[in-house]
């Protein structure tokens, strides 16, 4: 059977490359090759920035009710194919269609519906300064470029494209190589929607794309989701022309359960942060600190739960609840971490293997593993996995423990558990991460700004403040008298 072949989508249709090179993408659940996708060559790159350029001219004149209007269309358009577009991201990720169903469109639409009701409120300022004035306008920058994971593939490029689409900007969006069907399946439902050719477009490849994206000259800001390593790469070969960054990466999140907390409640919440989406979540919080009055009930309820609750298997199958990771070599990757917990010490309280379910038995799925007895400065508490991999400590001191907590180069996301409402502000007050929660674990809506702390990230994503990362500030001085010159 031949499958697929998806090429780039520029100026508002789908182009092919000259070298005729493409890439294999697979179903992580299944092992089989599902499509093929054409890397963007320098034919296609120059035609990007070329159909970037007219897009944007031809966008950012319209105003932005105008604007507003037509991304609203697309909310509409993505909302309506929520199962079709929920079922490319199961086949793409490996992860549960039972979330993809209720989450993954529908976070990307949010987010989107959200910048297009703000692009109108967008003001500038206007101040007398003696007889004179000035006022600011809220530019446009150009051209963005966007570069996309692969756990969240259709929310990343919306996540992207909504506030940069609303503030005036056309995007150059490339999706992770693992995963590249949800964007093009955006950028059909924005021409659709009324959006002008050329204003979003999606180029297709790994490393060596995402390079020229961030050294293109043309480009005036690179939003980047990946890891550090390659984050500070980009931000460096961003430097080269001065762009902007947006910087949203990984992340080794503590989770603080205290001995007044609900313990259940508590047990809920590091399950959601370390299985969902079988772990592959920036945010996770995969280092789980217990106070020690608590730590024997939340293990044991933990234990139980994780081993009773818990089915992997073929992805769209409603029932299923653990999906497969991403590929072969992440697979290896997160058993190779395993295996390091075990070396070190940890105590594996359950899970710790690669599975072979019986719907989907060639799929790269992992065991949801909890190591006890953790220390501090073991690999598996210092290091992102990546995959359903939580370590869990025991501590006794408040201070103590949040001191343990920050004691990383990290600062992605953090949470508390506590009924103590005071103590519950004061430990998140003194946490060092972007974002955090407290009795409440991953919900991240759009109105909330989200981004990371020290390496975890630079600049924000989601609410208000995001619409500024993509406009620039424009003075103007207005003179309502004569000159006075010494010339
Ligand atoms: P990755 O860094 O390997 O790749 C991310 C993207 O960068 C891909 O599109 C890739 O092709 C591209 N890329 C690779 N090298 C590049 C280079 N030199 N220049 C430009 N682009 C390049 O990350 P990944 O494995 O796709 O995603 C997992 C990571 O993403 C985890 O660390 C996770 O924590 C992080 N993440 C962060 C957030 C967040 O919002 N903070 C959200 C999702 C994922």
């Amino acid at each position: 059977m031949t499958t697929p072949v998806y090429e780039n989508f520029i100026n508002g249709h789908f182009l092919k490359n000259q070298t005729g090179d493409t890439f294999a993408v697979k179903n992580p659940a299944t092992d089989e090759v599902i499509y093929h996708v054409e890397i963007a060559d320098e034919f296609i790159q120059n035609a990007a920035i070329e159909s970037a350029k007219q897009g944007f001219a031809a966008w950012s004149a319209m105003t932005p009710i105008e604007r507003s209007r037509i991304l609203l269309k697309a909310v509409a358009i993505l909302r309506d194919r929520n199962d079709e577009l929920a079922k490319v991201e199961v086949l793409d990720t490996g992860k549960p269609w039972q979330e993809a169903e209720c989450v993954d469109v529908e976070t990307g639409a949010d987010v989107i519906e959200y910048f297009a009701g703000l692009a109108p409120a967008q003001v500038g300022q206007q101040q007398m300064v003696g007889n004179d004035f000035y006022y600011t306008r809220k530019e446009p920058l150009g051209i963005c470029a966007g570069i996309g994971a692969w756990n969240y593939p259709l929310q990343i490029a919306c996540w992207k494209s909504g506030p940069a689409l609303a503030a005036g900007n056309a995007v150059i969006f490339k999706p992770s190589e693992e995963t590249p069907l949800g964007a093009i399946k955006l950028s059909e439902i924005f021409i659709e929607a009324g959006v002008p050719a050329g204003v979003f477009n999606v180029v297709q490849g790994a490393a060596e794309v995402g390079q020229w994206l961030t050294a293109n000259p043309n480009i005036e800001k690179v939003s980047f989701t990946g890891e550090v390593g390659t984050g500070k790469k980009v931000m460096a070969s961003a430097a080269g022309s001065l762009k902007d960054v947006t910087m949203e990466l990984g992340g080794k999140s503590p989770l603080l359960v205290f001995d007044d907390a609900d313990v259940s409640q508590a047990v809920s919440a590091a399950m959601l942060g370390n299985f969902y989406t079988q772990g592959e979540i920036c945010t996770n919080c995969t280092r789980i600190y217990v106070h020690k009055n608590v730590y024997q009930q939340f293990i044991d309820e933990l234990k139980t739960r994780t081993e009773q609750n818990i089915i992997a298997g073929d992805p769209m199958d409603p029932e299923v609840n653990l999906g497969a990771l991403i590929s072969k070599k992440h697979q290896e990757l997160v058993l190779g971490y395993i295996d390091k917990g075990i070396q070190e010490g940890a105590t594996l309280l359950t899970g710790g293997k690669a599975l072979s379910p019986v719907s989907a038995p060639n799929g790269y799925f992992v065991e949801p593993t909890v190591f006890v007895d953790c220390k501090d400065d073991m690999t598996i508490v210092k290091e992102e996995i990546f995959g359903p991999v939580m370590s869990v400590l025991v501590f006794d001191d408040e201070d103590d423990v949040i001191q343990r907590a920050n004691d990383t180069h990290l600062g992605l996301a953090a949470g508390v558990f506590t009924k103590d409402i005071q103590r519950a502000h004061r430990v998140i007050h003194q946490l060092q991460a972007g974002i955090c929660w407290i009795n409440s674990y991953g919900n991240s809506p759009a109105e909330m700004p989200v981004g990371g702390y020290k390496q975890s990230g630079i600049g924000r994503e989601n609410g208000i403040e995001t619409l500024d990362h993509y406009t620039q500030t424009k003075s103007i001085y207005v003179g309502m008298s004569n000159i006075e010159s010494p010339f």
